[in-house]
């Protein structure tokens, strides 16, 4: 047999049907691929698994005892059913079989055993229908030997089993005897990591951390694995993020002074910027004049300014004839951007600058115009969708991309971007505070600067949760209270979480909001509501058959509606002629409308806490104070209810994104890929890794500042090249 490294294919080690079948229920292909699906915990063949609290309509893999079975006749129908009953010693759960009469010899009382299977309940009792199982006593003997017997007993009860990730094809103890396969045919598994480091951080050699993950003769063994691998999966990450960086910002580049243009534009400001701007924006007026391309991610509030920053930072590279891409996650905002920048600059300077709107969706006539403006550089500013990175989008000479709310672009599109101009600058730009940690493992490759100041004059938000179940007299008062706003002039947002009724909640175009949040709900605890989740089309409806809305305009606003159709809502909406807008999240990020003065959300617990906190950002804009009001049907005490309280108790951001980060579960934070049930993270947990990973990045860079081109490291810069897969899929959440 041919020598089995890391890198062999699984098909050649443990054949091609059961390779196949570990393929299409985790995507591995390789023996590192499967050593890398670690266990999810260790039971013990003397320690039985709880049997309360099962989730009903999950697979499950548990460790207990048969306690008896029964065999009996249908009763409707003929044959047979074998019911067993197996315990924790506590409590039981049944296992059914029907037609299958030969289980009652197997399921002997007595034996004890792993069993898989998914949850369901019958007549108030869980149970699993035809589960798969495997007893310990079937091919692991009690080794024997008179005077060995009762250590090797206790030796055997307590040797911990790995419970593997498993789907309803492949069961915990299938993937097991795969990895085990693999280990016993491994060669020696070369270390990638320094020796030194190795020895210093005192980590098991790789080959020795998968074989004590996989095949632990006690517990320390895979604690330390487990340590080990963290590590290990840490510092990769870091040193590829840091690779990354540190290669861009050496590629030379066209430095950007600033001058006149940015002198003018200041000086004609009505107000003078905040301390923050100020200060952000000097590091970026400085950076931009480096012969090497800046990389900069800024964090701060809705309506701190960052757009404001962001346009000087324009200005000033438009002095030496260098033009901006400002690339909006949708064509709402890329058109109220654009908007907003002509307003800004003024007529003067916007005919001086000649800004340019590109999206997918305008006239081919008018968008000919606009790409020919960009290509003779008549232009300076570009805004746009992901159309601005379309190959028929030409720049003569691109300095400085800008990206507005980073979190809906992956690497490889701000990647686009940047290859249409010999290495512009790049600044990338968030509303949603990110946690320091979450920030270096997600966006590690950018340097982040922050804004926390507001500018003055801003009224306040407050915000109220509106239990509708437990006080549904003040769930029916929302409705009267928007409209005694709207007929003293203000406008009113509801946003719902759904379209349309009856389907599954339906996505905007490249949102996650929704399918992170019922991903959030459930595993918390909390109860769906008891009714379908409410959408906007029936919220429409209800709200123009009001008696209080009578005369009033009240209009739709989704991700699934035509373009021009979405374009003429939101400008009637700013202009006034439209009273409420009725949205999904399409309007979470930058939509600006000072009028509004209310923002409703409705069944508010399925949306995460930072984008409630977006949301509420909305209102309370211009002279008039918001108000933010958070119905739900979420019970006091439940984990949905806690997270919509927090968002009423508390206005600031950065520390509503820490909680977020403690009451969300860790795949919601770094995005969907995780919902099929594969992880971009392994074993790191940004919600309580933060020491280790800011560890590994100085480790790391302390190795960079060594060896820059990792020329004497030669199996870390292979790493780097398979962490670059991995950081595009982090980035993209
Ligand atoms: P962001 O992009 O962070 O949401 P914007 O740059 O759009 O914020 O600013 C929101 C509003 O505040 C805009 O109308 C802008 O003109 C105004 N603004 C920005 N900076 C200041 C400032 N220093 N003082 C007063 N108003 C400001
Ligand atoms: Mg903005």
């Amino acid at each position: 047999m041919a020598t089995v490294t890391l890198d062999s294919p699984l098909s050649g080690i443990i054949g091609g049907k059961s390779a196949k079948a570990l393929e299409k229920a985790f995507g591995m292909t390789t023996a590192l691929g499967l050593l890398e699906h670690l266990p999810r915990r260790y039971s013990k063949r003397g320690e039985l698994t709880p049997l309360t609290g099962l989730p009903v309509g999950e697979q499950v893999t548990v460790v207990a005892q048969v306690l008896d079975v029964q065999v009996r006749r249908m009763q409707r129908r003929p044959g047979q059913i074998v019911e067993a009953r197996i315990t924790d010693g506590v409590g039981t759960l049944t296992l059914t079989f029907f037609n299958q009469a030969f289980r009652a010899k197997d399921l002997r009382a007595g034996r004890q055993g792993i069993f898989a299977g998914k949850v369901s309940e019958y007549r108030g009792a869980y149970q699993l229908q035809h589960p798969d199982y495997e007893f310990f006593d079937a091919d692991d003997e009690v080794p024997g030997g008179a005077q060995l017997e009762e250590a090797a007993a206790k030796a055997w009860a307590e040797t911990p089993v790995p419970i593997y990730p498993a789907t309803t094809q492949v069961a915990s103890w299938t993937v097991q005897r795969a990895v085990e396969m693999v280990l016993d045919a491994l060669s020696e598994v070369p270390d990638p990591l320094p020796h030194e480091l190795v020895r210093s951080e005192g980590l098991l050699s790789l080959g020795a951390a998968f074989e004590a993950a996989h095949r632990p003769r006690n517990d320390s063994d895979w604690r330390q694995a487990q340590r080990s691998l963290k590590f290990r999966e840490a510092f990769d990450l870091q040193l590829a993020l840091l690779y990354r960086r540190r290669q861009q910002a050496a590629e030379p580049s066209t430095p950007r002074p600033p001058g006149a243009l940015l002198e003018r534009f200041d000086a004609s400001l009505p107000f003078a910027l905040t301390g923050d701007q100020v200060q952000v924006g000097s590091v970026i007026a400085s950076e931009l004049a480096e012969p090497h391309p800046m990389h900069r991610l800024l964090q701060g509030e809705v309506g701190s300014g960052k757009t404001l920053v962001a346009l000087r930072a324009m200005l000033q590279v438009a002095e030496s004839g260098g033009q901006s891409a400002l690339l909006a996650p949708t064509e709402v905002l890329a058109a109220q951007h654009f908007r907003s920048v002509v307003e800004t600059l003024g007529p003067e300077l916007a005919a001086h600058l000649n800004p340019v709107l590109v999206t997918g969706r305008m006239p081919a006539s008018e968008r000919r115009r606009a790409l020919l403006s960009l290509a003779s550089g008549n232009a300076r500013i570009a805004v746009g969708t992901h159309a601005l990175m379309s190959d028929g989008v030409t720049f003569y000479d691109l300095g400085l991309t800008i990206v507005d709310e980073q979190h809906r672009f992956g690497v490889d599109q701000r990647e686009a971007l940047r290859q249409k101009g010999s290495q512009p600058h790049v600044l990338a730009m968030t509303a949603t505070p990110i946690p320091r940690t979450v920030a270096l493992t997600a966006f590690g490759d950018l340097e982040t600067l922050t804004i926390r100041e507001l500018p003055p004059g801003r009224q306040g938000i407050e915000t109220f949760v509106v239990p509708e179940i437990e006080m549904p007299r003040r769930a029916a008062r929302v409705w009267e209270r928007a409209a005694e706003d709207i007929a003293a002039g203000r406008q009113v947002y509801v946003v719902c979480p759904a379209i349309s009724g009856g389907a599954a909640p339906s996505l905007e175009e490249g949102e996650f909001a929704e399918a992170e949040t019922t991903e959030m709900i459930a595993p918390g605890g909390a109860q769906p509501p008891k009714r379908p989740l409410a959408n906007v089309t029936d919220t429409v409806a209800e709200m123009r058959a009001m008696p209080q809305f009578a005369g009033f305009r009240v209009e739709a606003l989704t991700g699934n509606m035509p373009g021009p159709e979405k374009d003429r809502v939101m400008s009637e909406f700013a202009a006034g002629s439209i009273h409420v807008l009725v949205a999904t999240t399409v309007i979470e990020v930058g939509v600006n409308v000072p009028n509004a003065s209310i923002m409703i959300v409705r069944d508010a617990d399925r949306f995460g806490v930072s984008q409630l906190h977006q949301l509420r950002g909305r209102v309370g804009r211009g002279q008039h104070a918001g108000l933010c009001l958070l119905m739900s049907v979420a019970e006091q005490g439940s984990i949905a209810r806690e997270r919509i309280e927090a968002v009423a108790n508390t206005s600031d951001g950065f520390a509503l994104a820490e909680i977020d980060l403690e009451l969300r579960r860790e795949g919601d934070i770094l995005g969907t890929a995780q919902s099929g049930g594969r992880s971009t993270l392994k074993l790191l947990r940004v919600t309580h890794d933060g020491e280790l990973i800011a560890h590994a990045r100085e480790l790391a860079g302390a190795l960079l500042d060594t060896d820059p081109g990792l020329g004497a490291h030669p199996s870390l810069a292979a790493v780097i090249a398979r962490e670059e897969q991995h950081l595009e899929n982090l980035a993209k959440s």
